[in-house]
């Protein structure tokens, strides 16, 4: 049963708007006008959000297509509509633009924007080519493939029109210079994809760059074709001012005032060199260049960092951008040089510009994202610590709780009001509701026989596919004669684990001594199912190599446990098959290398459904761990150390951290087995501590502080109340 929208939509003609920049569905027109409105009245102080990716995948979280299937759509007598909706169900719907936990984060907040009516709009690139596509072949690993998809024929997705050539894309320009000061103009089309409101009364546009386009230079569009395209450093620094430099020339080219720019991680910092030379040319002028001072240039910074917010992702190098000075040199103007002296230089490499340090220095919050990535980033830049703060991430509830899950959630009294309101799980009685208890227990059943299902489906596919292809798939189960073994059961104890494959992640840290392993198992004949997947970087080859041993250590495993061990890879990781997995497995494996995860968010879409952790004391989880009652932890939780932060293959404490895993898993398994009602507790104890707290409606109000927005009094209070829920920034 999904409830009633409040929204008065009668018909799907509803939702269809106009506005100068074209026509567009999924909102009525009074919605569409009052948000645009809200975007472009001087005095509303909007966001503009700025983040590389964003993954929103509408088919796992799209409340106009469940509205659609509910209504009766077919009875419109407009056949150009109808050809709409049936795009609208059927058509092709993923945008690729995330590439891992930064992206879903991102997409999770922007839907928690929308919920809550906040004045927020996005901008991100679109990217024709998108992120890689994943294969895997037992041999030889992980092989990347284009991902083939048109903006064009993503029914999601809207080209804005030009306001003075009706029917023609409207045309950005964005000048960008060289080392002569030369300015070249890039050329990007915008595309614009809705966030909409679980209500569908409420919506956060998100604006799509596209420098793809044949009037920008073919450097620009190359650039552009691919997220995270990192064939040489000059591409990866020019995506990145595609992004930062696109800001404001979109905000002003559609009507938008912006009264905060939030950095979602630095990529976009580029928008702060352009505010800082605004501010510039206001109060010196135009043709300032040759007189100003490193005091005037500091003074503008300074006013710039009043409209900035920034959030910092991670400890870990490789997501800090680091540019040469030469290379920036050849490509922008001589007094960004300055400014990037004076405010992007980095004491340990005096070579190089430093854009987090850049970031760092100019804003008004910076956060990061977990009380314990606080104390990292604060050791990391002792010089900021007194303004670094913690903002926990969380997850957008609505889009991670499972069909099952949310159906029982739907019809528990108790429970009324969940949908917009997560903390209500705090106080709701239901861990001895007998009736309740079974429900959940019974959904949570359903959730693991459609994983093992899927996975039992891609084993035979892809047993069909060694037949036919030279790819040999990656899973020794599908080379076991047909049959019983090479099947997984439902009830068998899961783990689940899927991320990006960075070494920091340790994906194979469980199987370091696979005969103790087995030994475990052997003892007490227990069957576990391990089910891993994720994606590593096209040019991280140590990444690669972990996702190999994985496959390598798939017959090891299964052998030596006379196939009470199932180790399985599910290529393709994606937001579909993240939500499949959270809800489906037992219990949700993190073993990073503390403190180097600065939240991690997977853990908290399996706490959305019940399902406890099994956890390294890392990020999110020293916060979500409760002992005896939302899951376990293993690994090494001492202080940090100065080999902390260190990623190299020695420093990752791979025998300590497994050996206490291997001490944990036996307690595990045995309240599985044996007590499962005890089992069961954990997952109401899940609900009742952990959603309330990590979601992204919580994460949401804690960041309307730091944006000083205007909102009427019912809007504010309502998020207010998110807020008083818990406090990020606590000490403890
Ligand atoms: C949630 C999610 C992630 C992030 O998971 P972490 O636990 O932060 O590593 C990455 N990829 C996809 C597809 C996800 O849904």
């Amino acid at each position: 049963m999904i409830p009633k929208k409040s929204v008065n939509v009668d018909s799907a003609e509803e939702l269809i708007c106009t506005s100068r920049f074209g026509t567009f569905f999924g909102v009525p027109q009074q919605v569409f006008n009052r948000v645009w409105q809200a975007l472009s009245r001087p005095d509303s102080g909007s966001v503009a959000y700025v983040s590389m990716e964003i993954g929103a995948d509408p088919d796992i979280f799209h409340p106009v297509q469940d509205f659609l299937r509910e209504q009766a759509y077919t009875k419109s007598e407009n056949p150009a509509l109808l050809r709409l909706l049936k795009k609208y169900l059927n058509g092709p719907r993923k945008v690729p633009n995330y590439s891992g936990g930064l992206g879903v984060l991102a997409g999770d907040t922007l839907k928690s924007f929308a919920d809550l009516h906040m004045p927020v709009f996005a901008v991100s690139l679109l990217y024709r080519e998108g992120y890689f596509s994943q294969l895997v072949d037992s041999r030889v690993g992980q092989i990347d493939q284009a991902t083939q998809w048109s903006p064009e024929a993503t029914p999601t997705l809207f080209q804005l029109e030009d306001p003075e050539q009706p029917g023609q894309p409207l045309e950005l320009t964005v000048p960008f210079f060289n080392e002569y000061d030369h300015p070249t103009l890039a050329k990007a089309h915008v595309w614009m994809k809705m966030e909409i409101s679980e209500e569908m009364d409420y919506f956060v546009p998100e604006f799509l760059l596209d420098y793809s386009i044949p009037s920008s230079p073919p450097w620009v569009r190359e650039a552009g074709l691919r997220l995270y395209s990192a064939k040489s450093d000059i591409m990866k620094a020019n995506q990145r001012r595609m992004l930062g430099s696109g800001v404001l020339p979109l905000a002003e080219r559609l009507g938008l005032t912006i009264g905060t720019i939030h950095l979602n991680e630095q990529h976009g910092v580029a928008v702060t060199l352009h505010l800082i030379l605004r501010q510039l040319e206001k109060k010196l002028g135009t043709d300032c260049h040759n007189c100003m001072s490193d005091q005037d240039i500091l003074a503008a910074a300074e006013e710039a960092a009043k409209r900035i917010v920034y959030t910092i992702h991670t400890p870990v190098k490789a997501g800090h951008d680091r540019f040469a000075r030469s290379l920036y040199t050849g490509i922008s103007h001589a007094t960004c040089h300055r400014i990037l002296d004076l405010l992007a230089n980095d004491a340990d490499s005096p070579h190089e510009y430093n854009f987090t340090a850049f970031a760092m220095r100019v804003n008004r919050a910076v956060n990061s994202v977990s009380r314990l990535h606080r104390d990292v980033t604060r050791k990391q830049f002792p010089e900021f610590a007194q303004k670094i703060r913690a903002v926990t991430n969380g997850v957008h509830h609505l889009t991670w709780i499972s069909s099952a899950r949310a159906a029982v959630f739907d019809s528990t009294d108790e429970l009324f009001g969940w949908r917009d309101d997560p903390g209500i799980f705090v106080q709701a009685e239901i861990g001895n509701d007998p009736v309740f208890l079974g429900k959940l227990q019974q959904a949570w059943a359903e959730d693991n026989r459609t994983l093992v299902n899927y996975v039992n489906r891609m084993l035979s596919e892809h047993r069909s596919r060694m037949e036919e292809t030279w790819i040999d798939p990656p899973n020794y189960l599908s080379h076991l004669r047909q049959g019983e073994t090479s099947q997984l059961s439902p009830g068998t104890f899961t783990i689940g684990f899927a991320r990006r494959f960075s070494t920091y992640k340790r994906a194979d840290l469980i199987f370091e001594d696979i005969p103790a392993l087995a030994d475990i198992l052997l003892k007490n004949n227990w069957k576990v199912n391990f089910l891993f997947a994720g994606k590593a970087h096209p040019q991280d080859e140590p990444g690669k190599s972990v996702l190999k041993l994985i496959l390598d250590n798939q017959e090891e495993l299964y052998t030596r446990s006379k196939g009470l061990a199932r180790l399985l890879f599910i290529p393709g990781y994606d937001m579909r098959i993240a939500r499949m997995m959270v809800a489906g497995v037992h219990t949700w494996l993190n073993s990073p290398k503390r403190p180097l995860e600065a939240s991690g968010t997977s853990g908290m879409k399996a706490a959305m459904n019940g399902v406890p952790n099994l956890s390294v004391m890392d990020g999110w989880w020293v916060e979500g761990y409760h002992e005896g009652q939302t899951g376990w932890k293993f690994g090494y939780e001492g202080p940090l150390t100065a080999d902390s932060l260190s990623e190299a293959p020695e420093t990752l404490l791979y025998a300590e951290d497994s050996r206490s895993f291997y001490a944990l898993l036996p307690k595990v398994l045995e309240m599985f087995y044996d007590r499962p009602d005890e089992y069961l507790q954990l997952a109401v104890s899940n609900l009742k501590l952990n959603v309330p707290i990590f979601n992204t409606h919580r994460m949401a109000a804690e960041y309307v502080r730091k944006y000083n927005l205007r909102l009427d009094p019912e809007t504010a209070a309502r998020i207010e109340g998110f807020a008083r829920l818990y406090k990020s920034d606590s000490c403890d």
